[in-house]
């Protein structure tokens, strides 16, 4: 049976903020349910081998994550973020839903990228669905807690390993629902055990202090598409828009019309950011581009990263 390896005496607390996870349903309905019902110590008492780890559980939020918003995300990474600084705390977990689990993914590495795991756990099937994934999730999500050398921001979902600031939801149905692109997993849980395939991230953080301004800014993302023209962008930056980013074709094309009203929201003072909405791959930027690049950041996590340096006040 998998079991948490208790060779180290340091807790995992482990955060709900709500989502599938903690969704339930009648008789077993898998997407007729309502998100966010149940409380993260009853999520944990559903996983008999997390009996005798040592564990703190606390609420951070209840929510459906197509709902998250800025106080949440606030919330969570000042908590997150205390518990890292308590000795007696080895990692975190958090469990969330997936619609956003890469913004928020995304936010927490940029904000925290801790020298110890903070490890998201989510799950495509409410808790009460035949085959919830949800249980398995979270017993995989301390395991990798526990290791011994885990760190920076990752997410465990059917037994695959992300490093969160690369991943992405891909499908809209299967339990196996998440990518990073080209990069692939980190590794992958098997009873417990990590298969690594590549090594811990690594990364400089911009601190928690962005996240304390009351005011966020605005940042709005924009399609580039056939038939595509400019008012859109033009109504927004009228509308007072702060940052603007566009989910491009290809390797970063935006239709001319898009780019001429970018160009001129830009000339007046609006960040943007060019991503692709692809799904995999990086916008490569060429000397000379007049509208920067997003690299590999899905345009969602594009958008965390402007509304970061907006909120920074410059560029990274
Ligand atoms: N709507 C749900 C959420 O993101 C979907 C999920 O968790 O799979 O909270």
């Amino acid at each position: 049976m998998q079991s948490i390896s208790k060779n180290s005496a340091a807790k995992t607390v482990i955060l709900g903020t709500g989502g599938t996870i903690a969704g339930t349903a009648e008789a077993g309905d898998n997407i007729g349910y309502t998100a966010a019902q149940l409380g993260v110590a009853q999520l944990v008492a559903r996983v008999p081998a997390l009996a005798g780890v040592p564990l703190e559980v606390e609420q951070v939020a209840q929510l459906d994550s197509k709902d998250m918003d800025f106080a949440t995300w606030r919330l969570l990474a000042q908590r997150v973020a205390f518990h890292l600084d308590r000795p007696d705390v080895g990692g975190v977990v958090i469990t969330h839903g997936t619609d956003t689990l890469e913004e928020t993914g995304y936010l927490l590495h940029r904000v925290l990228a801790p020298a110890r795991p903070v490890v998201l756990a989510a799950a495509m099937r409410p808790a009460t669905a035949l085959l919830a994934d949800g249980p398995q999730n979270v017993l995989d999500a301390v395991s990798v807690a526990c290791h011994p050398e885990a760190r920076g921001v990752l997410a465990v979902l059917s037994g695959a390993v992300w490093v969160a600031g690369e991943m992405r939801k891909t499908h809209s149905y299967r339990t196996d629902a998440f990518s990073a692109g080209d990069a692939g997993p980190l590794g992958w849980l098997e009873e417990g055990v990590l298969r690594q395939l590549r090594p811990w991230p690594v990364a400089r953080s911009v601190g928690l202090a962005p996240l304390e301004r009351r005011e966020w800014p605005r940042v709005e993302i924009v399609f580039s598409h056939a038939g595509a023209d400019g008012r859109l962008v033009d109504a927004l930056v009228r509308d007072g828009v702060d940052g603007l980013v566009v989910a491009a074709t290809g390797n970063g094309t935006v239709h001319h019309e898009v780019e001429a009203a970018l160009l001129r929201a830009q000339a007046q003072g609006v960040k943007v950011l060019r991503s692709t909405r692809v799904g995999a791959g990086a916008v490569l930027a060429k000397p000379g581009d007049a509208l920067p690049s997003a690299g590999t950041l899905t345009p969602v996590q594009a958008r965390v990263e402007l509304l970061l340096q907006l909120l920074e006040g410059a560029p990274r």
